[in-house]
């Protein structure tokens, strides 16, 4: 069943023909038309009420049809999740950062939402994958320790900031003390005086302008100028020196756990997540800051970025899987090479959606052009028939993890 999905417009997303939102949208509905002065940020695949799919050509809403035919989900699906697709699939396409965020874990979730349902809107925590499809920029989780504490020893705008008390107990802490004395340090930084994080930015900006090769590498110097022209005078600029700066080649992915401090940064990538909208910000936005909540659940585990990356296993010569450590959702990539004629879907005990990033395909007897997104029935047996033999044909297919 071929599915008519929705999309965001948020103001960080490309412009016009330049996101693959766009391009996608507009390859496979016709009737679609781009405002190039306009940003084309998310498409949303799934059931969420933000921004619901719907079976093409019909007014009725995937959500709805699940509802009446809870068989197409798999039993399994049906037992553990109710009658409902456990995750949300997207594209996305950055031209500038997103806000630095958070996600609690479910009991967290499930308390804030009793606490403030105004601000936490779902019981549900939101873990998150992200497969890049372009080179793709992104902040993640803690620096090592010693990365963190050499940036804070030697940019003074850093330590006018956190302040030297607390780097002086950074600097003495011990394996059991590391934790609770990042933890001051972040703090401070997220809780000190705005003018002065304002002051402290702009004397740090005006100094990189003749700096040699080495030291601009070093302290990101690009990097921060990017970031805070997009966000002149946020806090979250500094945070580039605490985070772990990624830089993802198509194919690569992260998984972003409970708790994890991230932000994308730029890029076109595949996302997947369980069906939440719970965000603590800590940066890079002109939205509220929870900061008492950020600090208490925040993970200051430092690890360094390759242990953020999540390895595919391949299922056939085709596949690869990504399977995060969470029962919501994993997602497939298959690439077929050039005069493969065609292939068959391994079939899934659960329902899935498939996502057509590139080619063309016969599949029961309709023919699907690049940024076809299909819902497939759990169990179901699809022969996908390649029309376009030439390039490389890209597909994402994302299912319960179950
Ligand atoms: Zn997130």
């Amino acid at each position: 069943m071929e599915l008519k999905c929705a999309i965001q417009t948020y103001d960080w997303g490309k412009f016009g023909m330049d996101s693959i939102v766009s391009a996608l949208m507009k390859s496979a509905n016709a009737d679609f038309i781009v405002d190039e002065q306009k940003t084309y940020a998310e498409l949303w695949m799934g059931t969420h009420e933000n921004g619901p799919s719907y079976l093409k050509g019909t007014d009725i809403s995937l959500q709805k049809y699940i509802e009446e035919n809870t068989e197409v989900l798999g039993s399994d699906v049906v037992q553990i999740f109710g009658s409902n697709l456990p995750f949300l699939f997207k594209v996305l396409s950055i031209n500038k950062a997103l806000s630095i965020q958070v996600h609690p874990n479910k009991e967290k979730a499930i308390e804030l939402h009793k606490l403030y349902s105004n601000i936490y809107k779902d019981p549900n925590h939101k873990p998150e994958l992200a497969i890049a499809l372009s080179p793709f920029e992104a902040l993640c989780g803690f620096r090592p320790i010693d990365e963190i504490r050499d940036y804070l020893n030697n940019i003074p705008e850093l330590l006018a900031v956190v302040g030297e008390n607390n780097i002086n107990r950074l600097f003495q802490a011990t394996d059991s003390t590391i934790n609770a004395a990042l933890q001051q340090c972040f703090h401070s930084l997220m809780t000190c005086d705005s003018n002065e994080v304002t002051r402290q930015l702009r004397n740090l900006i005006d100094r990189l302008y003749n700096i040699d090769d080495s030291y601009r590498q070093w302290i990101k110097a690009d990097l921060l100028k990017r970031l805070h022209a997009d966000y002149p005078g946020d806090v979250g600029c500094f945070t580039i020196y605490f985070f772990n700066y990624i830089i993802m080649q198509p194919g690569e992915a992260i998984y972003i756990g409970p708790n994890v401090p991230h932000a994308y940064l730029s890029g076109d990538c595949i996302e997947c997540m369980a069906c939440s909208d719970n965000v603590v910000r800590a940066g890079l936005t002109p939205k509220p800051k929870d900061i008492p909540t950020l600090i208490q659940i925040l993970s200051f585990e430092c690890e360094s970025p390759s242990a953020r990356k999540l390895q595919p296993s391949r299922e056939d010569v085709f596949t690869e899987v990504f399977r995060p450590p969470v029962s919501e959702f994993a997602v497939a990539k298959i690439t077929l090479p050039p005069g493969r004629p065609f292939y068959n879907l391994k079939p899934r005990n659960s329902a899935s959606i498939l996502l057509l990033v590139s080619g063309k395909a016969e599949i029961s007897s309709q023919i699907f052009s690049r940024g076809s997104v299909l819902f497939i029935p759990a169990n179901n047996e699809v022969e996908i028939k390649v029309l376009c033999g030439c390039h490389p044909m890209l597909m994402f297919q994302a299912f319960p993890n179950i």
